[in-house]
């Protein structure tokens, strides 16, 4: 693992630091010095390969995608994150602050969950390393996500359904951080991107970074060049900050994140971060967040659970602040758009976040010189979003279920 930013106090240019109840500043910072240590331990380091080969099936396969390179022009590559276990990037993060709980003497992880794909990956990892495992999940987000309440039971989690406020994600998170202000004797919370208070950002992004660095051998290996640009969904902004991480400081590298456009341009209709958020304080960071004047935070929408999320990781904001990245916004359609273009082209379903990486290929891939190569993050894979794509497309898919 290698880390790229050089932190002062958790901080990434003003984004970033810690806000959050005093009880927890202890923990955060025994947290924080103990993943110093690990970082540079090599036992704990070769614990945590060792799992990602055997238990991840890393590394991931760099697929050339001939029919998208004939048709755009321009060498097109797929870091596999879709083949990873559990079918997401989300396990690599899961499996490294499990690890690392585990090394501090905690016996207990707690986790909260909106679609329940990192409550999956936890529930897992939590299997394999013999943690006892709770997740706290919106109840809103329970009844649309069945199949993965029953999985993440399957897996031996206890599964904790949050009736307050809006009954989803953030009133889970609101949850685990006061279960974890009770509990932090013996227990860890897995945050599920790279947000959250110091030092989750850079843990998580680092514990992510396997990506980039695969990324980078690889298309060296194969190309002999690095690539001219990178291209990543960015909801919290983990599969993202995972890939880019080892190539910031290439400047001939364009980093290019995609966030969610939704469905229209007003506030409310999309969780686009970057084009309609402002400097605020959220879930325990500064960042970028998307509220009104007296910072109220607004309600969001994306077409994929996994986007739609109103802040996002402060080492992005302060990326893009750098002018080092560039965001842009994909909408529901050309998220579908994206979603039918990698299924027909080369035989991969992708998550529908990933799919607003795809929902902007063909602008990217026209600014791209004509020798030009990019490196697309498919973040995961689209079994769990086939019934809402069927429902939105009105594809009647016959007993209505799929898991
Ligand atoms: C959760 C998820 C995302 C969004 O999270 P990041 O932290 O921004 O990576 C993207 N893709 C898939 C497949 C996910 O499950």
């Amino acid at each position: 693992m290698i880390t790229t930013q050089h932190i002062r106090d958790g901080y990434f240019g003003s984004f970033g630091g810690r806000f959050v109840p005093e009880t927890l500043v202890p923990v955060l910072d025994e947290l924080t010095h103990a993943y110093k240590q690990l970082r540079d331990d090599g036992d704990f380091q070769a614990e945590y390969a060792a799992l990602l080969r055997d238990f991840v099936g890393r590394p991931t396969p760099l697929t050339h995608a001939q029919e998208l390179s004939r048709r755009f022009g321009r060498a097109i590559w797929l870091k596999r994150e879709d083949l990873c276990h559990t079918g997401a990037h989300k396990i690599n993060n899961a499996l490294g602050q499990g690890l690392l709980a585990r090394k501090l003497g905690k016996t207990r992880i707690i986790a909260e969950t909106g679609a329940g794909q990192h409550g999956v990956a936890t529930a897992s990892a939590c299997a394999l390393l013999g943690l006892e495992c709770v997740i706290y999940m919106g109840v809103e987000d329970m009844r649309r996500q069945l199949p993965n309440v029953y999985r993440m039971r399957l897996l031996g989690a206890d599964v904790r359904g949050v009736d307050s406020g809006s009954k989803t994600l953030k009133d889970a998170v609101n949850e685990a951080l006061r279960d974890w202000v009770a509990s932090v004797a013996d227990t860890h919370y897995i945050i599920g991107s790279a947000l959250g208070p110091h030092p989750f950002p850079s843990m998580v992004r680092d514990f992510q970074s396997v990506i980039g660095q695969e990324t980078r051998e690889e298309i060296v290996r194969r190309c002999g060049r690095l690539p001219d640009a990178l291209l990543a969904c960015v909801g919290g902004g983990s599969n993202a900050i995972g890939m880019f991480a080892p190539f910031v400081h290439d400047s001939q590298v364009r980093l290019i994140g995609v966030e969610a456009g939704g469905n229209g341009e007003a506030l409310g209709q999309h969780a686009a971060r970057f084009a309609g958020g402002t400097p605020g304080v959220f879930q325990g960071m500064s960042s970028l967040v998307l509220q009104n004047e007296d910072g109220q935070v607004l309600g969001t929408h994306s077409i994929s659970a996994g986007l739609d999320y109103a802040a996002v990781g402060p080492e992005h904001a302060w990326l893009q602040e750098q002018g080092r990245a560039e965001y842009r916004r994909a909408s529901d359609q050309q998220a579908l758009a994206g979603f039918h273009l990698l299924s027909e082209a080369e035989g991969i379903i992708p998550a529908l976040e990933t799919s607003h990486a795809f929902g902007v290929l063909p602008e990217v891939a026209a600014e791209l010189p004509s020798n030009g190569l990019v490196v697309i993050n498919v973040s995961g894979r689209g079994d769990k979003d086939l019934a809402e794509v069927a429902r939105l497309e009105g594809v009647d898919m016959g007993n209505g279920e799929v898991s």
